[in-house]
């Protein structure tokens, strides 16, 4: 009996979590950082797909309701939007509400960690409820680098990856315009005004432009849009101590998860710089490539030619993926750069190089933790004043890069500072901060900053 429930279970998770074609739902998105995910639904609205950004942390109360504590804390949130979401559209519709119109988007990653979890987990608690057993989850996979084979007709899935990944690129933009120009602004909440206009208009420039390939025209709001950024700051205000964040992609860039951290910097402050979500996007490419050129090597020295060749073959197409992306990444911060200057990003052979030279973590090991080691220490290196790592309170990744990168940064005389979430408020949480930006000034004052 017991066998028969488990094979009826991962039945279920088959057929019910994968790719799926999207057209004629309502393919809903979950919220990460304010900005990527609605240029993404843009992207999504130019294939004629109903894509929309769900509402989030709203929820969050759901998701407690259904997970027992141990889950990872974005697993909770993203579990509670979806919920809520849900319980809006049934009160909404009443009897014409009909589950099998959604789409529930949420992808994965491979790994030791428990990302690859999330979305089967929701699988089981939507099942649990009646009729949502019917709303289907779409899934990709940090496996073969998000491929979106079955997601969007093949035809049109070059088109659709270029813009994609695009859209990533012009959100961190917008992040890093926000996070240059917001503790120098000439008036309180211009920027994040400012920012909010500008989502709005990318995102119709993305669901204008993607389809037709025409990248160039969203470039050209884009360029715009900076050079009204410009405008805004003050600059008769000083330049401030600057932080490297590192961290949990999810946590660090969802700001109700995080208790916008950064903000709270700012005003002890601070000019934080976030890791981009560019960068774990060219971390799985660069990932694959790397597997692929370890398993050639094992193949040539076995003789395994079947193997070889189709291994040759991945590490082809998954080198000239990142070639494709850092072009482009590079393109488009080099535009920006004309007339803001935004830091740049690093790239990951870089930062497999930072991490082999300092020989404190590896790649071997894999997950955020080894961006997140080396990103803290390239920062470093660069003279930022301090490093804030910002994660799930349980997260296993992010705790192996605090007690890794906490002795490091002691050495090297950084201020550092963990700040980890589980949507409690800790009371002694914005002193920590203070005082932190306390010990980033006097780094500040001693040496400057880049
Ligand atoms: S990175 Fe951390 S929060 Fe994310 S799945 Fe892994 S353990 Fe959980």
């Amino acid at each position: 009996m017991a066998k028969v429930m488990q094979l009826d279970t991962f039945r279920v998770m088959a057929e019910r979590v994968g790719r799926f074609d999207v057209q004629g739902k309502r393919f809903l998105i979950p919220e990460m950082n304010p900005v990527n995910s609605h240029l993404l639904s843009g992207v999504f609205q130019s294939y004629g797909v109903k894509s929309e950004v769900m509402e989030t942390y709203t929820g969050l109360d759901l998701g407690k309701k259904y997970t027992s504590g141990k889950e990872c804390f974005p697993c909770v949130v993203t579990l509670g939007d979806i919920l809520y979401f849900m319980q809006k559209e049934q009160q909404r519709l009443g009897d014409k509400f009909n589950p099998e119109n959604y789409m529930y988007f949420m992808p994965e990653a491979n790994g030791p960690c428990r990302f690859g979890m999330y979305n089967k987990y929701h699988r089981i608690i939507l099942d649990s409820m009646p009729g949502l057993e019917k709303v289907k989850i779409t899934s990709l996979s940090s496996d073969d680098a998000y491929d979106l084979e079955g997601l969007i007709p093949r035809e049109k899935m070059r088109d659709f990856r270029k813009a994609g990944y695009l859209s990533i690129m012009v959100g961190d933009i917008l992040d890093r315009v926000l996070w240059r120009v917001r503790p120098y602004e000439r008036s309180e909440g211009v920027t994040d005004a400012f920012i909010l206009d500008a989502r709005k208009q990318l995102t119709e420039s993305f669901a204008k432009h993607s389809f037709t390939g025409n990248l160039s025209a969203i470039l050209l709001d884009l360029e715009e849009i900076v050079k009204g950024a410009k405008e805004l700051i003050d600059p008769s205000i000083p330049r401030k101590p600057l932080i490297g964040v590192v961290g949990e992609i999810y946590v660090r860039t969802h700001v109700k998860s995080n208790q916008d951290t950064i903000r709270v910097l700012e005003r002890y402050g601070a000019e934080a710089v976030n890791a981009s979500i560019g960068e774990w996007i060219n971390y799985t490419t660069y990932e694959q490539a790397r597997l692929a050129r370890i398993a050639l090597r094992l193949h040539l020295k076995s003789f395994r030619l079947k193997e070889l060749k189709r291994d040759l073959v991945k590490y082809l197409v998954f080198n000239l993926t990142l070639f494709y992306q850092y072009m482009q990444q590079r393109k488009v911060y080099k535009m920006v750069q004309k007339y803001l200057d935004i830091m740049d990003d690093h790239k990951i052979g870089h930062l497999e190089k930072v991490l082999k030279k300092n020989n404190v973590f590896s790649f071997e090991v894999g997950t955020e933790a080894c961006l997140s080691i080396s990103s803290a220490l390239e920062h470093a290196r660069h003279g930022y004043n301090g490093i804030v790592n910002i994660f799930p309170f349980t997260c296993m990744p992010s705790n192996l890069t605090a007690s890794i990168t906490k002795p490091l940064m002691a050495k090297l005389n950084v201020p550092y500072i963990d700040v980890s979430c589980d949507g409690s408020y800790q009371p002694g949480r914005e002193a920590a901060l203070r005082t932190f930006m306390y010990q980033a000034s006097q780094h500040f004052k001693a040496h400057g900053r880049p």
